[in-house]
């Protein structure tokens, strides 16, 4: 692996970050806050965030068995995303690397900051090629992005691949495991200290059922999560979201259950799918939804969309021509799905 600095753009390797109120006021317990030029009324809603989410990164760290130095915070994984290539990917110059298809907020952060997205295509199994994402590599390559299970396409890439790229690969490796909760496979976030190049994204918008408070995770070496956070809004997780947070974490005994229950729908699903006339093929998935390439997937599409129920065309998605991405819901809405498919056909 190449150094820290030598990964980091130069201007945020030299940056000092901007030091609002609530980082420089570190000392024993106060009462009377008159530095940060807040309303003394309408609490608790008149101050500031802890900046730095302390709380809630301890009390996550417990959880995942992870240390809060090596937890950074943001609004949704994207903005972890999107630090990623500030951080690390000078405009014009520098390149990503990137299995295809997968989550299309690499390729848009990547557009957004002017670095080139180089994808290296899954196989006809949506299999990764650990060789293909090296030979995509050159000494401008930083990051390389894998998602795992992978989205829209449902399964797990293979762990001793992973492995291989962590241990060939001179720059960062951004493994996405928004779905990991909902997989068998064991996520990386345990063998974050073998991998010094490592970066683990997580999520509270799938298994936490939190997306409307935004909230994602990265996990890495302290020095990864340094540079992350020297970059961050100050105040880039909102109080209301990390109460909510710590909330879910004293009801992990439901997302246990939640999980469960979609894991057992999904699998029941792909089994209904399966005997559908209009239904040509289903992948096998590790994640809460499933993809199924189907006879026309723009007028099933439609006619679902008729029938009030929305689904994820993929037609247009690289390697998913005619194919339609299903998210799990309840048992109810699964039942009103395939009651209508059924109704419509071959
Ligand atoms: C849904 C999803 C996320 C979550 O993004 P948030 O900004 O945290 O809501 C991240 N990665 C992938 C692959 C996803 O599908």
């Amino acid at each position: 692996m190449k150094t820290l600095q030598e990964l980091t753009r130069p201007n945020i390797w030299k940056l000092k970050p901007y030091s609002s109120a609530r980082d420089e006021y570190k000392g024993i317990a106060a009462s009377v806050f008159l530095d940060a030029n807040e309303n003394p009324y309408n609490t608790p809603n008149n101050r500031y965030p802890d900046p730095l989410q302390w709380d809630l990164k301890k009390a996550l760290g417990k959880l995942k068995g992870v240390a809060p130095e090596n937890i950074f915070l943001g609004n949704g994984s994207d903005e972890a995303i999107d630090l990623m290539f500030r951080a690390f990917c000078e405009p014009c110059r520098d390149n990503v690397v990137a299995i295809e298809p997968t989550y299309g907020m690499y390729q848009v952060c990547a557009e957004i900051n002017e670095v080139e997205y180089r994808k290296v295509l899954l196989d006809e199994h949506f299999h990764l090629s650990v060789d293909k994402l090296l030979e995509a590599a050159d000494g401008h390559t930083k990051l390389v992005f894998l998602c795992s299970p992978n989205n829209p396409t449902g399964n797990d890439l293979d762990p001793a691949e992973i492995e291989r790229l962590l241990l060939n690969f001179d720059g960062l490796v951004v493994l996405d495991e928004a779905y990991n909760d909902f997989s068998d496979a064991p996520s990386f976030l345990k063998r974050l200290d073998e991998f010094p190049n490592l970066v683990v994204l997580q999520t509270f918008s799938k298994a936490w059922g939190c997306a409307a408070i935004r909230l994602g995770m990265a996990f890495a070496s302290a020095d990864i999560i340094g540079i992350l956070t020297k970059i961050k809004y100050p105040y880039n997780v909102n109080q209301l979201t990390q109460q909510q947070a710590m909330e879910m974490l004293h009801r992990y005994y439901e997302i246990e259950r939640w999980v469960d229950m979609l894991k057992e729908e999904r699998n029941r699903m792909e089994k209904e799918f399966a005997r559908l006339p209009c239904v040509k093929k289903v992948f096998p998935s590790n994640a809460n939804f499933f993809l199924v390439k189907v006879t026309d997937a723009v007028k099933i599409y439609n006619y679902l969309v008729g029938e009030g129920i929305i689904v994820r065309n993929r037609h247009t998605v690289t390697l998913c021509g005619n194919c339609l991405r299903i998210t799990v819901g309840t048992k109810m809405e699964n039942e009103t799905l395939l009651e209508a498919l059924r109704k419509y056909g071959v």
